[in-house]
């Protein structure tokens, strides 16, 4: 059944250079730098703050931020958040995971000692999930970022569609409770981790293959979220774990607990569970998840099951965790993400499609905009999570797409791989996206071409004025010792079944 919407004709909201859809870490860096360039800037987002998944999905985070990899934006949120007492490094190695094979490996040839501080602190070689911080703060943070830059923040704003002329974009269709209004630009970048604008422009995009390697192949991955339990009388919960080392020492804590806690009757999903005691009783909780039904994470009904089936399990294991292990007697659900994570999200088609074979090379791009130390978060696909990278460099061209002359994507939605978007997505990366992005729009605006034409020496110029790492052939040697290090023993320690089919992706 179809039904034929009357034509009506719609009010302007605003007519600037850069419009931004979507503002997670992609959105919000892409922004800032556009708008400190000079160009008037809109950001778009259709909750009421700036963070994405990070703030709205429970996942205040940053994965393996490496002080001599990443610059600009990143390094600045780090220090601006270090600054607001909202983050702290770690101030020792922390203790070996019997159950990591790189820990231990790192171990047996000695190198654990002679891994440089920076490797620890904050990044997660050593067990800690990376750099937390406090969302709240971040939120405030990026708000204050934005006023600084004068980039226009239109919240509670879903962007329902885009205006389009042959292989342009002349701007946004959005809706809120004003109703329906255009808003005009010259370029516009897609951050909303789900390739939304670029779908709805009918750009050619990726991401119908779900995963296409691993126990999973064929099908699409789904969402995920993160919450915290609170009441938690963490020294009780912390004697338990050293009690019950062989299910609760490992980094996927508690498999053998969960699944004698399904057969018990518990709505809980069947994997260990990752887990944080954050301060004040609090312990942050990474496991509730839904598998797609056949559809894709876009759909109305998937993303509808999608949160209906995680609170489920939330509360499954909320109730599992209190009546059965110390610590947890008086604990409750403190707060849940409203936000998942898409786990094989649609993502634009660029110039270049970036790969996990670039990856594990630490691959040199002339166009490189930044640099990215990721490794594909394969867990979901493989079962476990493999670091044999190298840092590599992110080229433009993944940012620009094949098919319309001013759409650029940044973040999740960025153009890469089945495989390699599970690196991509990541804060950090999505970051140093992001600023590649709206420099080069704010640039292309100035100059009156279209981001495609772009000079790139210039482009990367200015980048290295805002005190970017364009490339890993311009970092020295000591920054990527550490990564080969890591990178030889886990290629010697791990199973590589899927080595030759990966790297396509
Ligand atoms: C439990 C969990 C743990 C995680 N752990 C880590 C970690 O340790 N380290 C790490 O780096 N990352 C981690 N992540 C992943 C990380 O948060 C995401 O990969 C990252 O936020 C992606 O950034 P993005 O900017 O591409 O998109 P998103 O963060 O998804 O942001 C997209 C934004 O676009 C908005 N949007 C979408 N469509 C529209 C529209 N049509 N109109 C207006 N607005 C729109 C959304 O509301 C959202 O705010 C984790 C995620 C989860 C769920």
């Amino acid at each position: 059944m179809t039904y034929l919407e009357p034509q009506k004709e719609i009010d302007v909201y605003d007519d600037v250079d850069v419009i931004v859809v979507g503002g997670g870490p992609a959105g919000s860096s892409a922004a800032l730098a556009a708008g400190r360039m000079g160009a008037k800037t809109l950001l778009i987002e259709r909750f009421g703050c700036l963070g994405g998944v990070q703030s709205l999905g429970v996942a205040p985070l940053f994965m393996f931020p490496d002080p001599e990899v990443h610059g600009g934006i990143m390094k600045e949120i780090l220090k601006r958040l270090e600054d607001g007492g909202a983050t702290t490094k770690a101030k020792h190695l922390p203790k070996v995971d019997e159950n990591s094979m790189i820990q231990k490996a790192l171990l047996a040839m000695k190198v654990r000692d002679k891994l440089p501080k920076r490797m620890y602190e904050s990044a997660g070689f050593w067990g800690q999930l990376g750099r937390a911080f406090d969302a709240e703060y971040y939120k405030l943070m990026l708000d204050e970022m934005m006023q600084e830059a004068e980039v226009k923040l239109m919240y509670h704003t879903f962007a329902a569609g885009v205006i389009r002329e042959d292989d342009m974009l002349k701007g946004v269709v959005i809706e809120s409770s004003e109703g329906r209004k255009a808003v005009m630009g010259k370029v516009v970048i897609d951050t909303t981790g789900m390739g939304d604008i670029s779908r709805k422009s009918g750009a050619a995009i990726m991401g119908d293959e779900g995963f296409p390697v691993g126990n999973r192949k064929g099908r699409h991955v789904g969402m995920m979220i993160g919450y915290y339990i609170g009441g938690v009388n963490h020294e009780k919960f912390n004697a338990f774990c050293k009690e019950n080392p062989e299910d609760w020492g490992a980094f996927f804590k508690g498999a053998a607990f969960v699944k004698q806690g399904i057969r018990e009757g518990y709505h809980v999903r069947d994997m260990g569970i990752v887990l944080y005691n954050i301060s004040d009783g609090r312990t942050w909780i990474q496991h509730a998840a839904y598998g797609l039904k056949g559809g894709r994470g876009y759909e109305i009904r998937e993303q509808t099951s999608a949160e209906i089936e995680i609170r489920k399990q939330m509360y499954g294991l909320q109730k599992l965790f209190k009546d059965k292990i110390p610590g947890f007697e008086s604990s409750y659900v403190q707060k849940a993400a409203i936000l998942p994570l898409n786990g094989d999200p649609c993502r634009m088609l660029g110039e270049y499609v970036m790969t996990v074979a670039d990856m594990r090379a630490g691959r040199i791009f002339e166009d490189s905009i930044g640099i990215a130390n990721m490794p594909p978060d394969t867990f979901e696909m493989l079962g476990r999570m493999d670091f044999d990278i190298l840092p590599y460099d992110i080229p433009y061209r993944c940012l620009i797409s094949r098919d319309i002359n001013n759409l650029m994507a940044a973040g999740t939605t960025m153009s890469s791989g089945g495989v390699s978007v599970c690196a991509m997505r990541f804060s950090a990366p999505s970051l140093a996206q992001g600023q590649g992005a709206g420099t080069a729009a704010a640039m292309s605006v100035k100059q009156g071409v279209s981001p495609k034409q772009v000079d790139i020496k210039a482009l990367q110029d200015n980048l290295r004025r805002q005190g970017v790492y364009i490339s890993v052939k311009e970092r020295p040697d000591e920054a990527i010792e550490p990564y080969r290090a890591i990178q030889q023993l886990t290629m010697m320690g791990g199973k590589h079944e899927f080595f030759e089919d990966m790297n396509k992706y």
